[in-house]
């Protein structure tokens, strides 16, 4: 049987590609799509909020009595909502809604004892594997190269450098033994500004609609070596979080990465 599928913040900009993309794959059973009562689309059939016609699942602001798992984008503030209603239903959760009160990340916690719970602020496959590449790349070429992160994204992100280069430098710094985050670097400026051995630069390009781009850097004399990551568009965070649920329903209890639902 399928598993029972609740999708919060379904009217939202990640909420609709899930939508679409869970029913495409047909490997759910979508059961709810919910979102804030004061949304217009309210009462509206999902499916046609979500530009793939009707599929006889109105947007709602209740939860259904019972599911198998709900995927979570929504905000900060709808979060801790979601997390008790699963712990009261027993049902898994899978949330990627970034900005995560302390509060929040701590009853997920103690909720996780009881549930299984897959949180993850990225959740992109290809960028979680590079996650898991980076300090080990960064270790097999040796210290004298030097590592700098370029990231590029829209004009309408509010926050620079991007969580995801933080933590492409934070694992970094954590595998070599760099002090965090006093290895950091961003931009330079200046006339008399030479680079200084074992930091880590960051560099935040803003522009157009550029999705996001990741690139880590490893430079010595006489080469260059390149990660880089390109988001074409949502649907890669989309198809990692419905891989993560998938991978997450009949699972124990606990508190899971996207590391381990791709056994990085
Ligand atoms: P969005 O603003 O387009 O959508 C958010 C949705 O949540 C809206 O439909 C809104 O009405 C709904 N919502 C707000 N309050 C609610 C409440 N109290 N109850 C129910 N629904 C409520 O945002 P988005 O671009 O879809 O992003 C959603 C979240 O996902 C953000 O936190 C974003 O940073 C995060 N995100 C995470 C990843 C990842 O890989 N983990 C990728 C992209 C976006």
């Amino acid at each position: 049987m399928k598993p029972n599928l609740i999708i919060h913040g379904a009217a939202g900009r990640m909420g609709r590609r899930l939508l679409a993309l869970a029913v495409e794959t047909g490997e759910f059973d979508l059961i709810a799509a919910v979102d804030r009562a004061e949304h217009p689309d309210i009462g509206t059939d999902a499916g046609l909020a979500a530009g793939i016609g009707e599929i006889n699942v109105q947007l709602d602001s209740a939860f259904p009595a019972t599911a198998d798992i709900v995927i979570d984008f929504s905000l900060p503030e709808a979060t801790e909502k979601v997390v008790d209603y699963c712990r009261d239903n027993n049902v898994a959760l899978v949330t990627g809604t970034t900005g995560l009160d302390e509060g929040v990340i701590e009853k997920m916690g103690v909720v996780a004892e009881r549930i299984a719970i897959v949180q993850a602020s990225n959740m992109s496959v290809g960028m979680n594997v590079l996650f898991s590449l980076v300090g080990k790349v960064a270790n097999m070429v040796g210290a004298d190269y030097d590592i700098e992160i370029v990231e590029a994204h829209h004009r309408f992100k509010k926050d620079s450098p991007s969580g995801t280069a933080l933590t492409l430098a934070e694992n970094i710094a954590k595998e070599t033994g760099r002090p965090w985050p006093g290895c950091l670097v961003h931009g330079r400026e200046g006339k008399v500004v030479p680079r200084q051995a074992g930091t880590i630069g960051m560099h935040a390009i803003r522009g157009g609609d550029i999705t996001g781009e990741h690139s880590v850097i490893l430079s010595t004399l006489g080469e260059t070596l390149k990660l880089s990551h390109s988001a074409h568009n949502r649907d890669n965070f989309v198809r990692g979080a419905l891989r993560a649920a998938k991978w997450l329903v009949g699972r124990p209890a606990g508190l899971y990465s996207m590391a381990d639902v791709l056994g990085l």
